[in-house]
């Protein structure tokens, strides 16, 4: 009763969500262990995510009885640069804008439907991806990416511990979407060659996210063609070119513009405590302040490309 009702109030206001018992994650972190017995994963990526695997619940003030996961629709986001007299436009994937805000969000509503019940409810940080699929919130595409009915791949995936009870076993073997089956898109536009055809593993190390979002270097590897590069942070590429991503494109929202002044001290990494308050909250408001030690690499290497057209 509680769980329909979960899923029709997620899905009343645009979101999807599923409810597993807790005991179905833990396989999850067996699966990872598999992975990574078969020395399948990078081991700086393997050390970078092993915590989202260990299920640690220990400080939860409730018993743990099951994990809800939601799916929410979101954004590519534009901002504008100026640099050289041009007015340069820069994406970022859609959820960037959206992890640290809208889980608090749905935290909030499923609360309201959870309390009536005494129930409770606090945010997980679990592989949600993997969690999404094998509860058939989700499929996966070639590209290792989850798609989600009505949203493609354009989803924020939020999970949160509950005690509420589930013996539902909604609960399968991860599945590729139908259309993978007759597209190799996503392996033929990756950049980098990241994308196998014989394993849903991307190759991370090769992923240009792991090198402008994890990656410490001041600069590129020479082995990334420079031209490569597309977003702030992450990368556009194998979704842009998705067709079951065609009827999202749009959804782009316009935030922020930087003057030439700020595109300067970004392109220059003047630190951000020398920056006026102004750049500051425009850099939180596009949430990229977290990557600010990574922005000049790859905005640098974003205005050079596009000055090259
Ligand atoms: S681009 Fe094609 S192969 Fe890749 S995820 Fe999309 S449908 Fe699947
Ligand atoms: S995100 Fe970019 S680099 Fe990574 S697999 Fe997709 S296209 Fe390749």
């Amino acid at each position: 009763m509680i769980i329909e009702k979960i899923t029709s109030t997620t899905s009343q206001k645009g979101y999807a969500a599923r409810v597993v018992p807790i005991e179905l994650i833990y396989e999850i972190n067996k699966d990872f262990q598999k992975l990574n017995d078969n020395q399948l994963l990078d081991p700086d990526i393997r050390d970078n995510v092993a915590n989202v695997y260990m299920c640690d619940f220990a400080n939860i003030p409730f018993s743990v009885k099951s994990v809800i996961v939601t799916a929410s629709p979101c954004y590519i986001t534009k901002v504008y640069f100026n640099w050289e007299g041009k007015r340069i436009p820069l994406i970022m994937p859609p959820t960037y804008m959206d992890y640290m805000d809208k889980p608090n969000e749905i935290k909030k509503d499923l609360q309201e439907i959870l309390a009536d019940n005494n129930y409770h409810i606090e945010i997980a940080w679990l592989p949600g991806k993997m969690i999404a699929a094998k509860s058939r919130l989700s499929q996966y595409g070639k590209n290792n990416i989850t798609y989600i009915p009505g949203m493609g791949s354009f989803a924020l995936l939020t999970t949160y511990y509950s005690d509420l009870p589930c013996n539902e076993s909604n609960w399968d073997d991860i599945t590729m979407m139908e259309r993978c089956k007759t597209c190799n898109a996503c392996i033929k536009n990756c950049p980098t060659g990241a994308i196998s055809h014989d394993r849903f593993l991307v190759k991370a190390e090769r992923c240009l996210t792991y090198h402008n979002e994890f990656s410490d270097a001041k600069e590129f590897p020479t082995w990334i063609n420079p031209s490569a590069h597309n977003s702030i942070v992450g990368c556009m590429h194998c979704q842009t070119c998705c067709p079951v991503n065609s009827k999202y494109l749009d959804n782009i929202v316009e935030l922020d513009e930087f003057n030439a002044d700020e595109t300067e001290w970004i392109a220059q990494g003047i630190p951000i405590s020398e920056l006026p308050s102004e750049t500051i909250e425009k850099l939180e408001r596009i949430k990229v302040i977290n990557f600010y030690d990574k922005l000049t690499r790859n905005i640098k290497a974003l205005l050079k490309n596009f000055l090259k057209f």
